[in-house]
């Protein structure tokens, strides 16, 4: 098991960001990889809060952003992403190649890759989650998250319910093909899951519900640091997000297509899709194609097609294996066409 070491979440905590990464034994400086709007909403406090420094700018989640980052990191001591997303996992691969720790400062809550030991790149060999290691440290403002765009939060609530199907996508490869799986991973995924679904009572953009939005967040990323694969937070559900992303690239953000593609494989799966539907719509979050520009005919073509993107995962979709008709049919029971 390979899991982050230190965590510290709360309101303001951006301001601590110096001694959280600084290590006393070590006199090497901190790079600080971010995108340049994160820099500037944030520059002041972190340049006074961490004296040996070095910034990087990233412009795009790609090989070729890392590889700036390795070139730098030399003689560097350890390693800060600072951002939504792409930040966090261009630094968090770059640390990982060169065996520096890294720390994870997310501004936003839209995924689950603040915590795990997963990146997600553009123009590598797959259109899913490269393994890096996970972070050493996770810093999480939860002032700074609450005022991140609202659809960006709605967005890490589609990646929360989805563990929902994740963890059915697992049983299923454990009972049919044999395959490890974890109890406590598959739990600990499922209680991510739960903050959104148990959500009725929650006022959706307060600070306490924000906070337990990153909390289990975090949560999810160690769930796939102690599975030691990203099963417990991503199945059939992702897959189909996976391809939508290729046959519609920037349609939609990550969370908000895994929360509609939950919706229809909760289905499949013989649960509650209605309430899955129901916890996305309380946050804000898109339930059907066409608030996120998607067509019909991409989805019941991401729903054929979903497999292909990862063959040896055993899911769902490979054991209904959908017709064209009975993919629509999944799609516009469940209105999301
Ligand atoms: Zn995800």
């Amino acid at each position: 098991m390979e899991l982050p070491t230190k965590i510290l979440i709360g309101e303001g905590v951006i301001e601590k960001l110096g001694s959280f990464v600084e290590e006393t034994s070590s006199s090497r400086k901190i790079l600080v990889v971010s995108g340049k709007n994160v820099r500037e909403a944030l520059r002041d406090r972190v340049e006074s809060s961490i004296p040996r420094m070095k910034w990087i700018e990233v412009t795009e989640p790609d090989i070729k952003n890392v590889e700036i980052v390795v070139r730098e990191s030399r003689d560097a001591g350890s390693v800060v992403g600072i951002g939504g997303g792409k930040s966090v996992d261009v630094a968090k691969l770059a640390a990982s190649f060169v065996g520096l720790r890294f720390y994870s400062v997310p501004t936003s809550a839209s995924h689950d890759g603040i915590a795990s030991p997963f990146a997600s790149l553009r123009g590598t060999s797959r259109p899913y989650s490269e393994k890096a290691k996970p972070p050493y440290g996770i810093l999480a403002d939860v002032e700074i998250i609450a005022s991140a765009p609202r659809r960006l939060l709605a967005s890490g609530c589609g990646d929360l319910v989805s563990k929902l199907t994740a963890v059915k996508d697992w049983q299923l490869a454990r009972d049919e093909k044999g395959e490890y799986y974890g109890n406590y991973a598959a739990s600990l995924a499922l209680m991510s899951a739960s903050v959104v679904l148990s959500s009725k009572n929650l006022q959706p953009y307060s600070i306490g519900t924000v906070r337990d939005i990153v909390e289990a967040l975090i949560s999810a990323g160690v769930a796939a640091g102690i599975a030691g694969s990203s099963r417990p937070c991503s199945g059939s559900e992702h897959l189909f997000s996976h391809y939508l992303e290729l046959i519609a690239p920037g349609k939609g953000l990550h969370g908000e297509k895994c929360g509609i593609g939950t919706i229809m494989m909760a289905k499949l799966h013989g649960l509650d899709w209605e309430k899955v539907k129901e916890s996305l719509a309380r946050f804000g979050a898109p339930v059907s194609a066409r608030q996120i520009g998607i067509t019909d005919e991409q989805v019941v073509e991401s729903l054929l097609n979903a497999s292909s993107v990862r063959p040896e995962r055993y899911t769902i979709l490979s054991k209904v294996k959908l017709t064209r008709e009975t993919a629509y049919e999944l799609a516009h029971s469940t209105e999301v066409i």
